[in-house]
């Protein structure tokens, strides 16, 4: 396993392969110490966690340099993933005990009620877009409803993965409660189908959701996916326009671009496509990408070449097919994976540009006449993970958010983000289940019903 540095194209370091009996004991390690994690209280788990939390604020530098150092995200927004890192683990800390508590339900029984035990080990498949974020918000809830976890991080964050298992031990919680496995996908499989692993949990590409769901469906074990999304934004016609072009960029460029739920698709009113059309491109060419640790960039490179060169060509056949490249749209000097940011217009069914997801700072705008046009615009992709509105009409907007957009989250007047009090996830092809909040802690518990007659 190699760690390469995007932006210098310098090997950081070189990573062996564990070997599937390697893997098998590691496995067998966290079961064993699934037995005692799962009888602490919840009063001794929110002090370590509590304990992660300030690891993680004590060496935020450190760790967001090495997250841009392997995936190339500027270390401002890196250092901001880390805090992130640990406000949820501060969150799940202080409201796991109210979450899990046993709830009462009236029966003719003298006593009957739902409580909330752990399953054991679960695998986690994390992809590396936010190497730690995506990790901490399955490892702090694991840990806290105390279930243990193991760990199959992207093949390009290696050193990501070792940090977060490090970072866990130095906290002070018990030997082999969270483990890193350094495995490549095809080993995947081996992990899910063995015994002591009781579910998985997968963020990443559709193609890897679907892979997964279907080995842990046939040894019947619970998965949760958190897929791929194309977030449509709507802006009505009495849209704060200034507000929303400056929101919907921020969103689209955040990460370079890479994130699930970056806003990704722009659905306009038609009388005023043109003045947020104009807004819109004015702001998207003001980023400047280059060196990830220079304070000065907007967006760094993206995190290898091949994804970089995908993104070109779902451009280049958009604009082959009659799509207009308003800006962007071509592969920079040099061999850094840049892509500079990029906005489409005339796009129509049967284009990658309107089906499938562009991982990077590539936006589409679409022109609406009817309300009823933009919902069927937003809604005619396989993917359901976030959307946006902007209105001054709230009335019209929660009615357009409840009803109208299929999709895990609406937010309006502002860009989707990911919140540890919200629940997070996506319907159709961009997966199920949900993580963070209550619900997201429930999703690998047993759900046990107790009756005292
Ligand atoms: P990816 O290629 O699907 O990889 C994600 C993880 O799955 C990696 O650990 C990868 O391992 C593993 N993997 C890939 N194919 C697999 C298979 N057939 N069986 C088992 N494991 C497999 O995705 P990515 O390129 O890293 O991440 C980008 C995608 O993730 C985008 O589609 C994005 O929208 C999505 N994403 C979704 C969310 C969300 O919360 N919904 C959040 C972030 C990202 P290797 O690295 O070893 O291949």
């Amino acid at each position: 396993m190699e760690s390469i540095n995007p932006f210098s194209g310098e090997l950081i370091k070189t990573y062996k392969e564990y070997t599937s009996e390697k893997v098998e004991t590691i496995i067998g390690q966290v079961d064993t110490a699934f037995h005692q994690w799962k009888l602490t209280s919840f009063e001794h788990r929110s002090a370590l966690m509590k304990n992660l939390q300030t690891k993680l604020l004590e060496k935020k530098e450190e760790l967001a340099f090495i997250m841009t150092s392997e995936m190339g995200k500027v270390l401002r927004e890196a250092i901001g993933e880390i805090e992130k890192c640990a406000l949820v683990c501060g969150f799940y800390a202080q409201n796991t005990e109210s979450f899990l508590k046993n709830e009462p339900i009236k029966t003719e029984a003298t006593e009957s009620y739902i409580t909330y035990q752990p399953i054991g080990t679960v695998l986690a498949v994390m992809p590396w877009n936010f190497p730690f974020w995506q990790v901490f918000r399955f490892l702090a809830p694991t840990l806290m409803a105390g279930n243990t976890g193991v760990l199959k991080h992207a093949s390009n964050v290696p050193g990501c993965a070792l940090a977060i298992e490090q970072l866990v031990s130095e906290a002070g919680f018990p030997e082999n409660v969270f483990r890193t496995l350094m495995i490549g996908s095809s080993s995947v499989k081996a992990v899910i189908e063995n015994p002591l692993i009781k579910a998985v949990t997968l963020t990443g590409s559709t193609p890897a959701g679907k892979s997964v769901a279907s080995i842990a469906g046939s040894v019947l074990k619970k998965s949760v996916l958190e897929l791929g999304g194309s977030d449509p934004y709507l802006i009505l016609e009495d849209a704060d326009i200034a507000e929303a072009a400056r929101l919907c960029v921020t969103s689209r460029l955040l990460n370079a671009g890479q994130s699930c739920i970056g806003a990704k698709r722009f659905i306009i009113a038609d009388e005023i496509y043109d003045s947020f059309k104009a807004e819109f491109v004015r702001l998207m060419s003001m980023a400047t990408f280059g060196d990830p640790l220079d304070p000065q960039t907007s967006i760094g490179p993206l995190a290898r070449v091949d994804l970089r060169d995908e993104l070109h060509q779902q451009v280049e056949k958009s604009r082959k097919m009659g799509a207009t490249v308003l800006l962007g749209g071509f592969i920079p000097e040099g061999e850094a994976p840049f892509y500079p940011p990029t906005v489409l217009e005339n796009v129509v069914p049967g284009m990658p540009a309107y089906h499938e997801e562009l991982f990077g700072p590539v936006a589409v705008l679409f022109r609406f006449k009817t309300e009823d046009e933009a919902i069927r615009i937003a809604n005619d992709t396989v993917f359901g993970l976030g959307a946006g509105i902007f209105t001054n009409d709230l009335v019209k907007g929660k009615s357009l958010a409840e009803k109208g957009l299929e999709a895990g989250c609406v937010f309006v007047n502002d860009f989707v983000k990911s919140d540890p009090r919200l629940p997070f996830g996506g319907i159709k092809e961009s997966g199920y289940g949900r993580e963070l909040s209550a619900v997201g802690i429930r999703e690998f518990m047993n759900v046990k019903a107790v009756v005292l007659k």
